[in-house]
């Protein structure tokens, strides 16, 4: 009898851990420059994502929206702005994730009627060193937010910065709602995006998309600092001969503001 428990213990465990990922690790699939190159086709579904974070941002199979990954449930910001819940079966080409687990939280007042660089600036430096990737969770309200969506894309697929030319904006005023966001190192760059980056949801979870500016009215702020980072690269032969030589750095400025 205590054998059987024992076992059972045992596998309830592992099932889970297998479920729980790895605490302060920032989990990422495919790298930014593949996703820049134009390498849009999903490899891994959110349900094998979600395994390795409750809480990150990336995008879509054919680039098809914005994703928020919130308290375990993914989001998917279409090109007309709004966000539904797609199911586990959906892939995406690029993600990255944590187990969000804060340590530090900022209260309301360090932010508050602070604009997204005097906010990033004002993070910064509380922040225990920017050799570490962070993930910050700030929940409140916000005088105005401009967001950004990305329209689903079909083959032959064009590179990011072409794509984003034409991209969707939104603004909201006086809306609740939380930014998701994950801030990397600067050697990163190739890998994932240096510095800020923030994905938003409103709290009734029907909008949100990529953050490109705005104004807190009062917002409280958690953060997770982090210890280590996982790139799974996208199995098949199409990343493998992607042409990923080449710096694309400026793309990438381009292609987040
Ligand atoms: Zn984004």
């Amino acid at each position: 009898m205590t054998r059987i428990r024992f076992t059972l213990l045992t596998l309830m465990l592992a099932v889970l851990l297998a479920g729980c990922g790895e605490p302060d690790l920032l989990y990422q699939t495919s790298c930014i420059d593949a996703l820049l190159a134009g390498s849009y086709d999903g490899q891994m579904t959110l349900g094998r994502l979600k395994t390795h974070g409750n809480f990150g941002l990336g995008t879509f199979d054919a680039l098809d929206g914005e994703m928020v990954l919130l308290d375990g449930v993914v989001y998917q910001v279409g090109s007309d702005g709004k966000a539904h819940t797609p199911p586990d079966s959906m892939t995406t080409p690029f993600a990255a994730v944590v187990m969000f687990a804060p340590e530090t939280t900022v209260p309301p007042e360090a932010t508050a009627n602070l604009t997204m660089q005097e906010v990033r600036a004002v993070l910064d430096e509380g922040l225990d060193g920017l050799n570490v990737p962070y993930a910050v969770r700030m929940i409140g309200t916000f005088k105005f937010m401009k967001t950004r969506s990305v329209p689903r894309q079909s083959k032959p697929y064009r590179p990011l910065v072409e794509v984003v030319k034409k991209q969707p904006e939104f603004t909201f005023h006086d809306v609740r709602g939380t930014i998701v966001a994950i801030r990397c190192p600067s050697y990163v760059k190739g890998l994932n995006v240096p510095g800020w980056h923030m994905h938003f949801i409103t709290a009734d979870r029907k909008a949100g998309g990529h953050v490109l500016d705005f104004r807190v009215g009062r917002a409280t702020t958690e953060i997770d600092s982090l210890t280590a980072i996982r790139v799974d690269l996208p199995a098949g032969q199409a990343f493998r001969e992607l042409d990923l030589a080449g710096d694309r750095r400026q793309q990438l400025h381009t292609v987040e503001r």
